[in-house]
């Protein structure tokens, strides 16, 4: 093992006299080399870095570069110490870190659109930003449901958004990106540059280097209208079943998410509530919706034409204060069989969220092998989460955890964006044994020595 590179990071749980001192030269070199980039504890800048929607984290370093060369510089740097590099976009989906390089994105928010539909978007951008630079073009991306996500995490993860079954994933919309690599190479990926590697960033995650640059092909999305239905506990089986007949007999133009809310806390709705939009019209989407609209059990509804952006949410301040204990899963096939699991793992002592977001369609006609998210034969994706106390014991979570289980057997596969957890596990359930091994083998040419490893981790080839 080289010396310098050693797999002895200095992590802050871990740190020794040598780990606090290389930590300081790192920031010292940094500082040097990019003035004004580099931020250390107590900079405004470092707890903007290491703050995420998941918690704070302690890194030895923050650096906020303004273009790839800088960014180049500081990953590099990292690497030759032996620190892992960790990535910040919007912070809305990795954990917080300890010991390392963070490589905050704050600085790359520009968003350029192209007369050709193709626009190209900072690493570090959000997509409402996103949203509201494409409106008066009359175009979007297809990228999730909520403003403050970041760009990067979303797209390198997946991205299921409002026309996913029109569109497809925000990944199957990536057209090229501009890479930092772990060795401080700064490369333009796309179907003919690096073409593995072009595979590899369409579902790898963070796990190639720092893409400081995206290129989406962007699509029309007028006219739209969208908005929420509400229901009460009372026949959640009805709906569920009404969901899936409806969204089975749709258009791709229909999107929609339903989560069933149990009584959390006394200002949180509870019971199922519709999320949906439809390209087309609102006398188009009610009578789509009918079979939803006439069930006894809807308190409102609440439909209207809308822009794109207004259909994306603000997200929540911060992570609920439970432990959320559960998964969620690619479901092949919405059978009335896994639909009364859905119901039975609501209906139970541990209070449960349910979300259950509508694919097939244009999700579900990507080759398997064009991108890493190779689960493409899905009808929908399910999360049931059981929310338990912070303190719970292990057997409690056990417990809970059993709760859902009669539901995720009708599920194969895990959405790494929408898993709070992260090890060997989780990574066996993203990517099935191939889309495995070949991720493993771009990672061990571009990232050999796994600098980019705080993230949903795929280990370098051996
Ligand atoms: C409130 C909320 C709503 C959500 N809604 C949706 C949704 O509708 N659809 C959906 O698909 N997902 C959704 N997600 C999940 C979301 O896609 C992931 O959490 C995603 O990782 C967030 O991206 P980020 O850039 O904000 O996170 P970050 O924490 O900044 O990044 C997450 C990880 O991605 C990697 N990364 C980020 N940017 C880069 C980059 N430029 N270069 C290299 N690596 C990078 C890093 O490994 C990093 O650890 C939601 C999450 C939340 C919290």
């Amino acid at each position: 093992m080289d010396e310098a590179r050693g797999d002895s990071a200095c992590f802050a749980d871990d740190v020794g006299s040598r780990c606090k001192t290389a930590a300081m030269t790192l920031l010292s070199e940094l500082s040097e080399r990019i003035p004004g980039r580099a931020h250390g504890p107590g900079t405004t800048e470092y707890d903007a870095g290491r703050t995420v929607f998941a918690g704070v984290g302690e890194p030895d370093a923050v650096v906020r570069p303004r273009t790839a060369e800088e960014a180049a510089i500081a990953v590099a740097a990292a690497a030759a110490g032996g620190f892992p590099v960790a990535v910040r976009s919007g912070g809305h989906g990795s954990m917080p870190v300890s010991g390392g390089l963070v490589v905050d994105l704050a600085e790359f928010t520009s968003i350029e659109v192209g007369d050709d539909g193709l626009v190209t978007v900072g690493g570090g951008a959000r997509w409402g930003d996103v949203a509201a630079a494409l409106a008066p073009h009359g175009v979007g991306i297809s990228s999730g449901d909520t403003r403050d996500v970041g760009v990067g995490g979303l797209a390198l993860g997946g991205g299921i958004g409002w026309f996913v079954r029109e569109q497809g994933l925000t990944v199957d919309a990536l057209r090229g990106a501009e890479l930092v690599t772990a060795t401080g190479e700064v490369l333009t990926v796309d179907a003919e540059s690096h073409p593995e590697l072009f595979w590899a960033l369409r579902g790898g995650g963070g796990n190639f280097g720092v893409v400081t640059k995206f290129v989406f092909q962007a699509f029309p999305v007028d006219p739209l209208v969208g908005g929420q239905v509400h229901f009460d506990q009372s026949d959640v089986p009805a709906v569920l079943r009404a969901w899936r007949d409806v969204m089975r007999a749709g258009p791709e133009r229909l999107n929609s998410t339903l989560v069933v809310m149990p009584p959390f806390a006394p200002e949180m709705p509870v019971g199922p509530q519709l999320g949906v939009a439809l390209r087309g019209t609102e006398e188009e989407l009610r009578r789509l919706l009918e079979p939803l609209l006439s069930l006894p059990s809807v308190t409102t509804v609440d439909l209207e034409p809308m822009a794109y952006g207004e259909l994306l949410d603000d997200a929540p301040p911060g992570r609920p204060p439970f432990l959320l204990v559960g998964g969620n899963g690619f479901v092949p096939e919405l059978s009335d069989a896994a639909l009364d699991a859905v119901a039975a793992a609501y209906d139970r002592e541990v209070p449960t969220m349910i979300l259950l977001r509508a694919l097939g369609g244009a999700f579900s006609r990507v080759d398997p092998e064009a991108t890493a998210i190779a689960h493409r034969q899905a009808e929908a994706l399910l999360m049931v989460n059981g929310a338990l106390p912070a303190d719970a014991t292990a057997e409690q979570v056990a417990a809970a955890k059993a709760g859902s289980d009669a539901a995720m057997a009708f599920t194969s596969g895990v959405y790494g964006n929408f898993s709070v957890e992260q090890g060997d596990h989780v990574i066996e359930a993203m990517y099935p044994p191939d889309t495995l091994q070949r991720l493993r083998r771009v990672k061990s040419q571009f990232d050999p020595h796994n600098v980019f490893r705080q993230n949903h981790n795929i280990a370098p080839a051996g």
